[in-house]
């Protein structure tokens, strides 16, 4: 999607990737090691910017390039999200709300942590862990012995299971010369803790509109963001707001900004991230998006034309060759005149790509 809002304007996108990944075709791709410093220049010489798909590329690998081409959103930005203890370790010594945590490295620790903080709990892994992997629910120290038996993981966060009311995120981009621009509030909702669906804008009142946007707006600035950035929060049914999570590149709940905002997500990273004025994030449309993944593929590829005949609803296909199961293959985005009807007519979408129906 960041290549075709690139291409659209004109740009050239080189893709450097330890996969080939027919998702993502530019010019000259490059399929080799994150470690190949040799592949790396070769790379850096023919293009005047790089950034990242993907959080988990390796800080080394952003360093060498970025003694070549200037790398954006930063080096900080990508190694402070890409490691949970880092992540909320940099949130709560800035004065950020971050849901209550301890890192932990040992059964030892994690008996002590508990002890401290508020149960029931969740164990994260400390990196690579988007879309709730390597995550266990635990309400007990056997629990946590088990997890730790089951999982090589050499660091853990351990952090208070928060009853939210709702999740939220915020998806916005600050430029070059710190200029922010914000998409207002989007209201998520998980399923095996993978992003189901994304209902635009919230449901919530302009107070928490202001501190959520406040929020992201100084976590960017801190962070030296130059690009679009995510900010995962969860609202509790005390009208608190913890953050849960940082993500430094185009959002998965921001997908739906292709069809309902003035200027897209990606076409706002492509901006930012070459140094363009950032484009009006105006909301066209009320909408909601919904999440396609490989599990609806279990007879074959769904009947596309099912929701293709549907005024108002959009589908997206990102080409990715192998339907797994849990993999996000695509998705569907409902516009209508408000959010809860735009909910309504995704779902409805979404149910007649389902086998059975
Ligand atoms: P994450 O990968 O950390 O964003 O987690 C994925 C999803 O798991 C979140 O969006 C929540 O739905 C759920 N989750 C993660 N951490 C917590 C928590 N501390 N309390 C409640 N739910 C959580």
């Amino acid at each position: 999607m960041f290549a075709a809002a690139a291409n659209r304007l004109g740009y050239c996108v080189h893709t450097f990737s330890p996969e080939n990944d027919p998702a993502a075709p530019g010019v000259n791709d490059v399929t080799a090691s994150y470690e190949d410093s040799a592949a790396l220049s070769k790379f850096a010489k023919n293009v005047s910017v790089v950034t990242f798909a993907s959080e988990n590329v390796p800080p080394k690998t952003i360093a060498t390039l970025s003694k070549l081409v200037p790398v954006r959103p930063s080096l900080i930005a990508l190694e402070t999200t890409q490691h949970r203890a880092r992540e909320k370790t940099f949130l709560s010594k800035t004065g950020f709300p971050v849901t209550p945590f301890r890192i932990i490295k040992s059964v030892q620790e994690g008996s002590r942590a508990i002890q401290d903080l508020p149960g029931p709990w969740v164990l994260k892994t400390a990196g690579f862990g988007s879309d709730g992997l390597g995550q266990r629910n635990i309400s007990s120290e056997e629990d946590l012995k088990k997890a730790f038996k089951t999982n090589g993981s050499p660091g853990f966060i351990l952090e208070t299971f928060v009853d939210f009311e709702c999740e939220l995120s915020v998806i916005a981009a600050r430029s070059e010369n710190g200029e922010f621009a914000h998409y207002g509030v989007m209201q998520n909702e998980h399923r095996r803790r993978v992003l189901d669906l994304t209902v635009f804008p919230a449901p919530v009142g302009a107070p928490i509109i202001r501190r959520v946007v406040d929020l992201t707006r100084h976590i960017l600035k801190e962070l030296q963001v130059v690009g679009v950035m995510c900010v995962e929060y969860f609202l509790t049914k005390r009208g608190d707001i913890w953050i849960n999570e940082l993500v430094p590149r185009p959002h998965n709940s921001g997908h739906l900004t292709i069809d309902a905002c003035a200027t897209s997500q990606f076409d706002q990273q492509l901006r930012a991230v070459c140094g363009l004025p950032l484009g009006p994030t105006d909301m066209i449309h009320s909408a909601a998006m919904a999440n396609l993944l490989g599990d609806l593929w279990v007879d074959g590829a769904p009947q596309w034309e099912r929701v293709l005949s549907l005024p108002d609803v959009k589908l997206h296909l990102y080409g990715k060759k192998e339907p797994r199961k849990g993999r996000k293959m695509g998705h569907i985005t409902a516009l209508a005149a408000t959010a809860a009807d735009a909910r309504r007519k995704v779902l409805a979408a979404r149910s007649l790509l389902t086998s059975a129906n």
